[in-house]
């Protein structure tokens, strides 16, 4: 039986590269997404995978779309919590709305998506949970200081599962994307990416969302079974953590 990944924001960006992965490795993959229906079908039509609609960021919605996985696919095996959304400003700009918003879909989002699907990998004594952090949680950014909040937030929820799962069977790993070209990123004003960003990295260029698929699959796989509570910085050497 193939294994059933459920990935959260599967259907755009770096999601959708992991969704395609784990599809094309031979796992049963749902892609979740909040609320660009034209998107998730086009994404359903390139890739025959299957979408669910429903917000990270409210419990009850995903416990009931779990379910609905479920029944479809059957018991989630792997889950990817990779849903993520940027309201950037200043500090003396911040405000509660976009502080609020940020920190519910990436911080609370893995609370809710997470809780739902753990007794079930606990009793089964096999789950994989792979949290899309970043760059900016390990090393802060200036303007965004609810989005590297709640993704250092994402690194300390997978130290702390990490060592609650691992005798049952389940690991806990974190991916930290440094600045990979998507819609995200495209939204930052150009002069900003090319005098700012670009020359802070490395390798001279922006990551590729298959680079940070690449690695989903693997902390997936049965090969990385030893590999718990481990962060992946794919950042072209930006940031070494
Ligand atoms: P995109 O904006 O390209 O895609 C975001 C995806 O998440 C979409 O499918 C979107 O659904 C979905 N989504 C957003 N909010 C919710 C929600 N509340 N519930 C369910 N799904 C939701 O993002 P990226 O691919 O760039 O980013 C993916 C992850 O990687 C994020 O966690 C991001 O923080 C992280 N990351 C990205 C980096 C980058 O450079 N791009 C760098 C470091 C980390 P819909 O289509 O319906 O809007």
């Amino acid at each position: 039986m193939a294994r059933v990944a459920l990935v959260t924001g599967g259907t755009r960006g770096i999601g959708a590269a992991i969704s395609k992965a784990l599809s094309a490795a031979g796992y049963s993959v749902a892609a979740n997404y909040a609320g660009n229906d034209e998107a998730a079908a086009l994404f359903t039509a390139e890739t025959g995978i299957a979408t669910y609609k429903w917000s990270v960021g409210d419990y009850d919605a995903c416990v009931a779309g779990i379910a609905r996985v479920e029944a479809d696919l059957g018991p989630v095996d792997v889950l990817v919590n990779n849903a993520g959304i940027t309201r950037d400003g200043m500090f003396h700009k911040m405000t509660k709305e976009k502080w609020d918003a940020v920190i519910n879909t990436n911080l609370n989002g893995l609370f809710h998506m997470t809780n739902p699907v753990w007794a079930g990998m606990r009793e089964r004594k096999f789950g994989r949970v792979i949290n899309i952090s970043s760059v900016n949680g390990q090393k802060g950014q200036a303007g965004q200081s609810n989005y590297s909040s709640a993704k250092a937030g994402d690194l300390g929820f997978t130290k702390a599962l990490a060592q609650e799962g691992a005798r049952a069977g389940i690991t806990v790993n974190a991916v930290c994307p440094g600045y990979i070209g998507t819609e995200m990123v495209r939204a930052i004003d150009a002069d900003v990416l090319n005098k700012h960003i670009l020359p802070q990295i490395p390798v001279g260029r922006l990551g590729e969302p298959e680079e940070i698929a690449r690695c989903v699959l693997f902390l997936a796989s049965d090969n990385a079974g030893f590999i718990n509570g481990s962060t992946i910085s794919a950042n072209g050497g930006q940031f070494f953590s």
